[in-house]
């Protein structure tokens, strides 16, 4: 597709709502699965258009939707580079990258059948970020270590290919 046609159509404005812009390229959809969009939802999906940064990625835009800490925070362990725009009559009012924590609480399950946080207990699943390329996180019960594909997995509710 031509070049300016496509930045044309992924730049139209939207009233209010989120823009989250260089998400990686083939991770739109997975975005789209962690932020529960339903079928309601006003999205727009714009997948390997081009960037100046990147070469290509993929923008996602919600209208009416600003986003919670621990959903960028999500976004963040699937897209490291991705920007959140959040609009308000048309306007950008705060622009910032996500950015991965050092630790990852109560969004994951550990993977180790065995482990505390998955016998019954009331212990939410912790997690220290040991890498962020390719993601590790590592259990901070039993170490247990978890990959990227299983967090994609969890978060998404898909399995990867
Ligand atoms: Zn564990």
């Amino acid at each position: 597709m031509d070049r300016d046609k496509t930045t044309t159509m992924v730049v139209s404005k939207i009233r209010n709502g989120t823009v989250i812009d260089h998400i990686e390229a083939g991770q739109a959809l997975n975005v789209a699965r962690i932020l529960k969009i339903s079928p309601k939802d006003k999205v727009l999906i714009a997948m390997n258009v081009f960037s100046e940064k990147y070469c290509k990625k993929d923008i996602l835009k919600i209208e009416d939707r600003e986003l919670k800490g621990n959903e960028v925070e999500l976004i963040a362990l699937i897209s490291p580079r991705a920007t959140i725009n959040i609009i308000r009559d048309y306007e950008v009012v705060e622009k910032f990258e996500v950015k991965i924590p050092k630790r990852i609480r109560g969004l994951l399950r550990c993977s180790n059948p065995n482990c505390i946080t998955n016998s019954g207990e009331p212990v939410n699943g912790s997690f220290t970020v040991v890498m962020e390329r390719p993601l590790r996180l590592r259990c901070e019960y039993c170490e247990r270590f978890l990959d990227e594909r299983e967090v994609i997995e969890q978060l998404t509710g898909r399995e990867q290919a």
